[in-house]
């Protein structure tokens, strides 16, 4: 068993080695431009690019020619939302999205807001979900797109993406949704799912860093998108720039291995994800984060009590990789606004850790997952005045208010 243990999916995925391999040739003897129309090296790159986009295309229920090859999901997040945002501006200044959102779409929106958008921020319930009627009631004349997450990175709770897109088209509004969680975990279907506009990674998906994709629907409705680089007009003039083709190549494999693979991987590494999670709310006064069900196959996040997040991480930094409720901002280590989203106190989202399994977590790794955190949850309680208090019965409550004020 390789130490530390990773599990830290939801950051990023290791790359699969069937993906190196598709890549390796283009870095190398097949290294020409895709835009370069008079020679062989240049075809032949455009015909891997094509073949790509066709893998991409296919895992989505899409075609190829709604593919925008991306430097990744940060990139497509903001061609979506900045693109819609300046192409529809006769219709509408007004974006509705929610509190949960990736900061890719909550800080391109909070840049919207300095340009003359209006942005509603619909809250989540406890459960980490949208409710469709505060959606729905959201809607005016001005409305041009809802963007909503297709599964959160922290809790990994699915949204009801298919009465979304209902309510969208009922009223006329474009519907974007950030995939990058859900792409090659789970089933998504752009037709299906009645999605305009999605964005996705391939560092997400057991794929290369530095490349990810826009679809962008051709029909029903034609979507059409403001360029946000302008240069040569690659990629339908959305996005101009050299393709970069060995990442493209990885994507594209990567992205065909999910479709023929993640219904075997999801069904295997569920029962995983659920052991682990079964075996860790055994201790007292731990508390699932997000709905149960509504959920990604591979995604845990746990509360803690009493337990710093940040300390528990520490505590087996040499043997596990994981990540707790908290970022680390420039000046302090800042509670997940995701967790406080669902209604946690600061405290419940400091105490939190995410679990994100993939595709290559063993069994082996889960049984050490689970000794190395119990232990290291009791030895922490074990030094908290907090849980020696908890424990004598006094009302915490109390306690951690009148410590908050
Ligand atoms: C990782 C992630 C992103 C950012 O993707 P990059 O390809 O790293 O830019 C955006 N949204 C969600 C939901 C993510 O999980």
């Amino acid at each position: 068993m390789k130490l530390p243990v990773y599990l830290d999916n939801n950051a990023t995925t290791p790359m699969d080695p069937r993906v190196l391999e598709a890549m390796l040739p283009y870095f190398t003897e097949h290294f020409g431009n895709a835009a370069s129309r008079n020679h062989a090296y240049g075809w032949e790159a455009e015909e891997a690019v094509d073949y790509a986009r066709e893998q991409v295309a296919k895992l989505i229920g899409a075609e190829a020619k709604e593919i925008i090859f991306t430097s990744g999901a940060t990139e497509a997040d903001n061609l979506a939302i900045k693109g819609v945002f300046e192409m529809y501006a006769g219709k509408g200044n007004h974006i509705i999205t929610c509190v949960t959102e990736h900061k890719a779409v909550l800080d391109t929106c909070h840049h919207l807001e300095k340009l003359g958008g209006e942005i509603t921020y619909l809250p989540v319930s406890n459960d980490g979900l949208i409710d469709l009627k505060e959606l729905e009631a959201a809607i005016k004349p001005e409305t041009i797109l809802i963007a909503v997450m297709y599964a959160n990175n922290e809790i990994g709770v699915i949204q009801s993406v298919k009465e979304i897109s209902n309510i969208a088209r009922k009223h006329g509004v474009l519907f974007f949704t950030d995939a990058t969680q859900a792409i090659g975990k789970i089933p998504v279907n752009v037709q299906n799912d009645g999605i305009d506009i999605m964005a996705f990674s391939g560092h997400k998906l057991y794929g290369p860093k530095g490349v990810g994709a826009l679809y962008v629907r051709r029909k029903h409705p034609r979507v059409r998108l403001t360029a946000q680089m302008d240069g040569g007009g690659h990629e339908r003039g959305m996005r101009s720039g050299t393709l970069n083709v060995p990442g493209i190549v990885g994507f594209g494999k990567a992205c065909e291995l999910c479709r023929l693979e993640m219904e075997a991987d999801a069904k295997r590494i569920k029962v995983l994800r659920d052991k682990l999670e079964d075996a860790l709310l055994q201790i007292e006064e731990t508390y699932l984060n997000g709905n149960k069900e509504l959920r990604l196959p591979h995604v845990s996040n746990i509360s803690f009590k009493y337990v710093e997040g940040e300390a528990l991480i520490m505590s087996f930094s040499k043997y596990m990789a994981l990540s707790t409720g908290s970022a680390c901002t420039s000046a302090s280590i800042e509670p997940s606004y995701v967790l406080k989203a669902l209604g946690n106190s600061d405290d419940m989202a400091h105490a939190s850790l995410r679990f994100g399994l993939g595709r290559f977590t063993t069994e082996e790794e889960i049984d050490f997952a689970i000794e190395q955190i119990t232990a290291a949850v009791y030895k922490l309680r074990e030094m908290s005045p907090m849980w020696e208090m908890f424990k004598d019965g006094v009302d915490m409550n109390s306690i951690q208010s009148t410590q908050a004020s």
